[in-house]
């Protein structure tokens, strides 16, 4: 949460702070902020989004050649101007801007204002400017060792950068557990909280590790030091990120592009790691420690939110088809508990950004006390990308709709493969199935699509006929109970709609009673076993009035005679059925948000890439 971008080099600094921040917003639309020197430091500061910020500073001198820019999602302190970042030292010669939350902030404060401190917001990042300001001041320190020695004293998690307007040629950059990148240009730098402000100008970057400050300066120098004092090798790496995998391209809103992407993404996540013809499927990260992961006691996977709905999927995937012993955990419970975790547990850890600070903070746990731990992110470079001692990257591409899609498709697809390839190595599954199973991975993506265009219409219907429904209620069984889950996040999130998922045989013991002519109840109907104990289920709800929507498998007669609306989609394996059930939920949902006026990309409160507790 909260984004941030520096800019030290030739170019005015202002269009690139911007257009950064603008590609930041899903990770915090509370306030944005610019401070650019140029002789003088300009700091401009304006709650709302960046285009507030953008309108605001239309008659401000913008120019100069470095600068930094947030974009913030509030954690101490009320979104408005003051509490907006940059934060300035209270001598005036520091600027910073923070992703993070300082845990100590206020004892530091208090001790700040013993020696005669004052501060204009309520936010912990302004402590830290004056803690460094207090440290530069008081043992006359260049900022580097004034930040390095700050920093030493600071509890909790920050991705920081700061100006000095005394040593103005350069930034200087820190992080634990916020994400940070730096940008090598041609006689620029470049900083920022993920790739995407960076990658139009450069794809060298570095990703700072935990507890390691950088000093990039106007001439060309870039120094990583750890907050130890000890010099670092950067390891410089390349991005593949295109342009126009981060622009909206035609469509309206980000979530709608990367739901109509699901065809292509799912394909990228099983490319040259899936071959029915030749019957063959390949891990990477699981070749890799084939043993342990063969030999797992159990599998307990670990995530939060979305995420924790597809490692749901997985418990089912593993279990069935690997005969593993799986639990999912809440990310943020399992590391405040003191769970039964040993050498022969693998510990699999979901999350799109990779920055997740719970499932962080729960791998990291885990690894002390001796699990494999492995991870399934998107993002590449990401903290759990190097933490974990294997893992797999789902490929699903820059994802900045703040409400999960081609990334939730993108971990299920990868947990199917996982589950696939572990049945039929341990023998729990015959070939002819392994096989059969394959051939359907490898359609998934041509049934997405087919889905999209035969059901587009009909989901558009549905959406007007329920906009108005203070709550709904989705329904699954088996493999489709985390897609009610999901369906039913979805619909919160972006329509604030009160929604419930439930597996389908639940809801008589409690939300029965919550139905009746005002209710739709989502349900998904489209398993082969159990099919007709989820069609008592639905006739549960007709026999109340509900209002039933029902997802079935093509030509599925039977359901449509007692539902009031279907939505048919493709046949295929049940294990593989959530790939193509969750997709109709998500254009529900989008639908749904648009037709009540929601920001459908940028959900109240909400924000991408969770790096706060
Ligand atoms: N703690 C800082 C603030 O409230 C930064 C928040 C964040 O990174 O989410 O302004």
């Amino acid at each position: 949460m909260c984004g941030i971008v520096g800019y030290i080099g030739n170019k005015q600094a202002y269009p690139i702070l911007i257009n950064g921040l603008k590609r930041l917003e899903y990770r915090g639309y509370d306030s944005a902020g610019i401070a650019i020197f140029n002789g003088d430091l300009n700091v401009y500061k304006k709650q709302g989004k960046v285009q507030e910020l953008v309108n605001f500073t239309k008659s401000k001198n913008t120019q100069g050649t470095i600068g930094i820019g947030h974009t913030r999602w509030a954690t101490h302190g009320e979104p408005n101007d003051t509490n907006a970042h940059p934060h300035v030292s209270g001598n005036g010669r520091l600027t910073l801007i923070h992703n993070g939350i300082i845990e100590n902030y206020a004892l530091l404060k208090e001790a700040l204002k013993k020696e005669g401190h004052t501060f204009q917001s309520e936010t912990d990042t302004e402590v830290l400017v004056h803690l460094i300001e207090e440290l530069q001041t008081r043992e006359n320190l260049k900022i580097e060792e004034a930040v390095r020695v700050a920093l030493s004293k600071v509890i909790g998690a920050y991705a920081i950068v700061v100006i000095d307007r005394e040593d103005p040629d350069k930034l200087v950059a820190a992080r634990k557990a916020s994400p940070l990148v730096v940008g090598i240009g041609e006689d620029e730098f470049f900083v920022a909280s993920d790739p995407t402000p960076i990658a139009e100008f450069t794809q060298k970057v570095v990703f700072l590790n935990d507890e390691e400050i950088a000093v990039v300066t106007r001439d060309g120098d870039l120094q990583i030091k750890s907050i130890e004092n000890e010099i670092q090798n950067p390891f410089i790496q390349e991005l593949d990120i295109k342009i126009e995998e981060m622009e909206k391209g035609d469509f309206e809103h980000y979530m709608l592009k990367e739901i109509y992407e699901q065809p292509k993404t799912v394909a990228d996540c099983m490319r040259g790691r899936v071959n029915a013809a030749e019957g063959w499927i390949k891990v990477g990260g699981v070749d890799t420690c084939k043993d342990r992961i063969f030999n797992a006691n159990r599998f307990i996977i670990a995530a939060c939110g979305t995420s924790w709905h597809a490692g749901l999927i997985g418990e089912y995937l593993f279990e069935e088809l690997a005969r593993i012993p799986v639990e999912v955990e809440y990310a943020s419970e399992l590391r405040y508990r003191n769970p039964i975790i040993n050498e022969k547990d693998v510990v699999i850890a979901l999350s799109q950004s990779g920055e997740t600070a719970d499932t962080l903070a729960a791998l990291e746990m885990a690894k002390s006390k001796g699990a494999l731990c492995y991870g399934i992110v998107n993002n590449v470079g990401s903290s759990i990308a190097r933490l974990t001692h294997a893992g797999s990257y789902i490929h699903a591409g820059p994802e900045i709709g703040v409400a999960s899609t081609k990334a939730f498709t993108g971990q299920v697809t990868l947990l199917s493969m996982m589950a696939i390839h572990l049945g039929y190595e341990r023998g729990t599954i015959p070939r002819s199935y392994y096989l059969q199973l394959l051939e359907e991975l490898e359609n998934i993506p041509n049934k997405i699509d087919r889905l999209l265009k035969n059901a587009q219409k009909q989901i558009e219907f549905i959406a007007g006929e329920i906009k108005d429904a203070p709550n709904a209620l989705y329904l699954g069984r088996g493999y489709n109970f985390p897609i009610a889950l999901e369906g039913a996040l979805k619909l919160k999130e972006i329509s604030y709609i009160h929604a419930e998922g439930y597996p389908a045989a639940e809801m008589k013991h409690g939300p029965i009673a919550l139905i009746d002519e005002n209710m739709p109840v989502i349900v998904i109907a489209t398993n082969k076993s159990a099919y007709e104990k989820i069609v008592s289920n639905i006739q549960e709800v007709k026999a109340r009035k509900g209002k039933v929507i029902a997802i079935v498998k093509e030509g599925d007669s039977i359901i449509r005679e007692i539902a009031d609306y279907t939505i048919e989609i493709p046949d295929t394996d049940e294990p593989l059925t959530p790939l193509l059930s969750v997709i109709p939920l998500q254009l529900l949902s989008y639908h749904i948000a648009l037709m009540r006026g929601c920001n459908v990309d940028q959900p109240r409160n909400l924000a991408k890439s969770v790096t706060v507790e």
